[in-house]
């Protein structure tokens, strides 16, 4: 059974969101400030944290980086406001895997987390290569771990998600809309901008690449998206 953890302040939202997913038959516990949840993550292992943005002690950005950090295979449902509209962004590239606005409906929210869960036994069930290796770096994506010349590298679990992704596909060109959508979870009406992209492709040529202006193994494919080289070969562009 899948467990999820509900880190929530307002006591009529904890309560409500509780005795719905356990009707749904989720495994649920329940805390109302940030370091309840981190010390309840610890210990419990949730599947999927639903992680309202707003809360006392350690806000969620401090929360979801920690998890992101510290259990990089849990899945965090970022709950922000409606005047929050800035924070959804934020949300995501502080390694969020969605987020959902307030007040949202039960069954977006169910709709939500169903496609979290399940996407999770699709990637354990291996969507791409187990280990990669290029230039001097070594990644193990089973066990999240990323060495250059056996120094270990520092990539969030978003970055392993998308490396392994362009790994499988090594030579073909991916679209940024492919990746929001396997990766981040979109779908064609609910796209946000492919910035997001960008950006975390930017990071992960930071820590990879030699040189990130002038990448040889994630390449930019003008107007198109981008491609992992496993020969390294210098860009044309
Ligand atoms: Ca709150």
């Amino acid at each position: 059974m899948h467990r999820i953890l509900i880190v929530e302040d307002e006591e009529s939202i904890r309560t409500g969101l509780l005795d719905l997913l356990e009707i749904e038959g989720y495994e649920t516990a329940a805390v109302g400030d940030g370091e309840a949840a981190l010390e309840k993550a610890r210990q419990w292992k949730p599947h999927l944290v639903l992680l309202d943005l707003m809360l006392p002690k350690s806000s969620g950005f401090e929360v979801c980086r920690h998890l992101r950090k510290h259990h990089p295979d849990i899945f965090v449902i970022m709950i922000t406001a409606k005047n929050e509209e800035m924070s959804k962004i934020a949300g995501l590239e502080m390694g969020a895997d969605d987020y959902i606005t307030k007040p949202f409906s039960v069954s977006e929210l169910l709709a939500r987390i169903k496609t979290r869960l399940r996407r999770r036994g699709e990637t354990s069930a291996g969507s791409g290569p187990d280990t990669l290796e290029f230039g001097d770096i070594r990644i193990d994506f089973r066990r999240y771990e990323a060495l250059r010349e056996g120094h270990s590298l520092d990539l969030s679990a978003k970055e392993f998600q998308i490396l392994r992704y362009l790994a499988a596909r090594s030579g073909e060109v991916v679209g940024r809309e492919d990746l929001l959508q396997a990766i981040w979870g979109y779908t064609l009406d609910n796209m946000p901008t492919t910035r997001t992209v960008d950006n975390q492709i930017l990071k992960l040529r930071q820590k990879l690449e030699h040189d990130a202006a002038h990448p040889i193994w994630i390449k930019s494919v003008r107007g198109a998206g981008y491609k992992f080289d496993l020969e390294g070969a210098p860009s044309a562009e």
